[in-house]
């Protein structure tokens, strides 16, 4: 099964065979650089175009899907979604484009949901009762105990210039040595890709030691790859997963 990186156009964050990616629309037209026969990335729901203020040149996020135009976040000055972009029907940025930042992919993550906004500010959207020793951890609404993490932007907008990928339940990005892991793809990939010696400690090292995934086995996930969605850390080469369940 094909990877980006056997495309030419290789991911970081995202290892998995291209079909896992849930915005990928193969070879198209990009929307943004007009150029064709080029591996293009849908900027969906919850997806920003960046392009830089008018007036003070500060980069912006513009919403992807209702293709508003937004007041600028650094002098207030209005900016124009542009007009050859609004009534496209799908708004389609290329391999070049996404990685040079002119695109952003909101990614849900262990931390709360990263979008431009969050990738700016160096802090993630939160989740509640968020406890990590990677970072440093920011009150967002102390009376619901909804907390974020201060993640370095870089890390932030690596994330956003890597496409999602297809789960049942909302994705949750992983992080390890306080870096984001990359996407390996489920279970049989990440025994193809990693092929170790003894599966059954690789699958109890993914989880933390109170989950109870441990005690149902790789069995589990081994028939419907779909459910268990593994990730490698590219610092220390630790593996960890997440699982939807019924
Ligand atoms: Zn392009
Ligand atoms: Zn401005
Ligand atoms: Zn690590």
């Amino acid at each position: 099964m094909a990877t980006f990186a056997d495309l030419g156009i290789p991911f970081p964050l995202f290892e998995a065979p291209t079909h896992e990616a849930s915005g990928y629309a193969g070879l198209a037209t990009c929307r943004l650089c007009k150029r064709g026969d080029r591996h293009c990335f849908e900027l969906g729901v919850g997806d920003a175009l960046i392009l830089p203020c008018p007036a003070c040149g500060a980069e912006n996020g513009l919403p992807a899907d209702d293709r508003g135009d937004v007041p600028c976040r650094s002098c207030g000055g209005l900016i124009v979604f542009p007009e050859s972009l609004v009534a496209k029907k799908q708004l389609l940025a290329c391999y070049d484009c996404l990685r040079a930042g002119k695109g952003a992919i909101t990614q849900g993550t262990e931390f709360g949901v990263v979008s431009w906004e969050q990738a700016f500010e160096g802090v993630t959207n939160g989740v509640p009762g968020l406890r990590t020793e990677q970072f440093e951890v920011v009150a967002i609404d102390p009376a619901e105990d909804w907390s974020g993490a201060r993640i370095p932007s870089v890390h932030l907008w690596e994330l956003l210039r890597t496409p999602g990928f297809h789960s049942w339940q909302d994705e949750r990005w992983l992080f390890c040595c306080s870096r984001p892991m990359a996407y390996l793809g489920g279970w049989r990939n990440a025994m193809e890709s990693l092929r170790p010696d003894d599966p059954d400690a690789f699958y109890q090292a993914l989880f933390a030691p109170e989950d109870e995934a441990r005690s149902w086995g790789y069995e589990e996930f081994d028939e419907g790859s779909s459910s268990l969605y593994v990730y490698r850390c590219l610092a220390c080469g630790r593996c960890r997963a997440t699982y939807d369940w019924d």
